[in-house]
């Protein structure tokens, strides 16, 4: 099975050539409105032949996007819709002559707000990208640093123009406001998981375009803008509305409302970058303005560079929690083994010394024991592999059960454990030697295994206990398997000899 760029599993069906042929010639369109001079009713027409046109075949793209894939889309759709209503009636009254602003048409407009943003929440949503707090605070981050320069340049001078009338003034200060909800939402999709498709960047960018112009806009209504800022915002606006009918017609289109199953890449250099940009803007931006001696916002840029310090000291806190995290997870891999979940070999090399230092400390005995499945070559062999891992995992369930907390159970390697069991002074090392001869009985599905058990002399290196309990496990193994054998002294001593326990 290949997965895609997307990270889906099935490769999406290709878009059929027609619709694609379809998607070209409506990006063509584009060009006209920028070529026929605007306020004439060819220039109109222009204007409007890409907006039906985006709009027609947005509605037979949205149709194929699978059923379970497709409600963002619908939203999109009916934004698309409104915003054909718009246009048609802007393009009448302009053709009648009406230069007033705002015109009716502005309400549509401002109403296609609100399916856009249930759109694009729906395919953020959809994308997973309500899980990760730090691409929460990025998209914060970003959004935060346009909102001031949105705020300070865009909403409040156009708030407070009193040559103006209270309407043109809230109109013109309620585009920018709604136009940050859309950097939000386009920084969520940008900093959270998801592919990045063709799709992905066609809405993007179209939504960036229709950004730029409502700047634009409200800059010409407010400044001194002519006839070519009006051509560049009508190419922009028509951008926004073919880009999102080019994006439902794209093969990724269903992918774009689809969770990426890795969760995507974290803080990579180039987000980092542009976090420094964003978290810089207005206070380069205040720099920039006091040293070419203009009016300079002070209070609103300050206040928005120090609200922009507090999120990214948040992002790094969130960074530095996660590290934390990893590292805890990371050591707690290094110290088990994964089949079993029990102790690794590091592991028990840590606590044999651990343990021999504890017993020279506050007295008591010291059990070290050796265990080996019996014949596991051939169990494997007969049952399969598969069936040899969960006898594996099951004998260390039983046995770790059977120990208790008393005792320290390990992986040694292969379907050999190792088994610390420390008593209290005085406590009888028959019961030790009986608690480990009990291992055997455990065993699952009729296995049997075979035990080496030393006793820590008092002065010995944890090296020569474990092997003296290695010695003991040949011993039991060469004694018949199904037995334990305890070597009572180092081998090293002349007068060493094996205690057998068999079967
Ligand atoms: P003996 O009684 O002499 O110990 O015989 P044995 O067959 O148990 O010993 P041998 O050393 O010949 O074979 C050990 C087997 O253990 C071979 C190897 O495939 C199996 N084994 C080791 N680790 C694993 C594991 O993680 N999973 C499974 N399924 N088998 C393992
Ligand atoms: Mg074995
Ligand atoms: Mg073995």
């Amino acid at each position: 099975m290949s997965t895609d760029r997307a990270g889906s599993a099935a490769a999406p069906a290709a878009a059929p050539r027609g619709l694609l042929a379809a998607a070209a010639l409506t990006v063509l369109t584009v060009p006209l409105a920028a070529v026929v001079t605007p306020g004439t009713t060819a220039g109109a027409l222009a204007y409007l032949v890409p907006v039906l046109a985006a709009t027609v075949l947005m509605a037979v793209a949205v149709h194929r996007v699978p059923r379970t894939r497709r409600g963002p889309w619908r939203w999109l759709l009916g934004a698309q819709g409104l915003y054909l209503l718009g246009e048609s009636l802007l393009t009448a009254l302009e053709l009648r002559g009406n230069d007033a602003w705002p015109t009716p048409a502005d309400a549509v407009y401002l109403l296609a707000y609100l399916p856009v943003t249930v759109g694009l929440l729906g395919l953020n949503r959809q994308r997973g990208g309500g899980g990760r707090r730090g691409d929460l605070l990025d998209a914060a981050v970003l959004t935060l640093s346009a909102a001031v320069l949105f705020g300070v340049f865009v909403a409040l001078p156009a708030a407070a123009d009193s040559t103006q009338p209270l309407l043109t003034r809230l109109v013109a200060t309620v585009y920018p406001v709604a136009d940050v909800l859309w950097i939000f939402l386009l920084a969520r999709m940008v900093t959270g998981p998801g592919a990045r498709t063709a799709a992905f960047w066609w809405l993007t960018g179209g939504i960036t375009c229709t950004v730029t112009a409502d700047v634009l806009m409200t800059f010409q209504q407010f400044g001194d803008g002519g006839s070519t800022t009006t051509r560049l915002m009508n190419g922009l606006w028509q951008l926004f509305y073919v880009g999102s009918a080019v994006a439902a017609c794209t093969a990724s289109a269903p992918t774009l409302a689809e969770k990426k199953p890795d969760g995507g890449g974290g803080l990579t250099v180039g987000r980092l970058v542009l976090l420094a940009l964003a978290a810089v803007l207005p206070s380069g931006v205040l720099g920039a303005l006091a040293v070419t001696g203009r009016p300079t916002p002070t209070a609103w840029l300050a206040a928005g560079s120090v609200a922009l310090v507090c999120l990214v000291v948040a992002r790094v806190h969130d960074l530095l929690q996660q590290v934390r995290s990893q590292a805890v997870q990371l050591a707690a891999l290094a110290r088990t083994d994964p089949l079993t979940g029990i102790a690794n070999r590091r592991t028990w090399d840590h606590e044999l010394s651990r343990a021999c230092a504890r017993a020279r400390r506050e007295g008591g005995d010291l059990h070290v024991a050796l265990v080996d499945l019996d014949l596991f070559k051939r169990y494997n062999d007969t049952r399969g592999h598969q069936a040899g891992d969960e006898l594996l995992k099951a004998a260390t369930a039983a046995w770790s059960e059977h120990l208790g907390a008393e005792g320290f159970l390990a992986r040694w390697g292969g379907e050999e454990f190792a088994v610390l069991l420390p008593s209290a002074p005085g406590q009888d090392a028959v019961a030790a030697l009986a608690r480990l001869d009990g291992l055997r009985a455990v065993v699952p599905d009729g296995q049997t295994c075979s035990v080496g058990v030393a006793r820590w002399d008092g002065t010995e290196d944890p090296a020569a206990l474990l092997h003296r309990a290695d010695e003991a496990l040949y011993a039991a193994k060469t004694g018949g398997r199904d037995r334990l054998v305890a070597a009572d002294a180092p081998l090293t001593d002349p007068a060493a000899g094996l205690a057998d326990s068999p079967a």
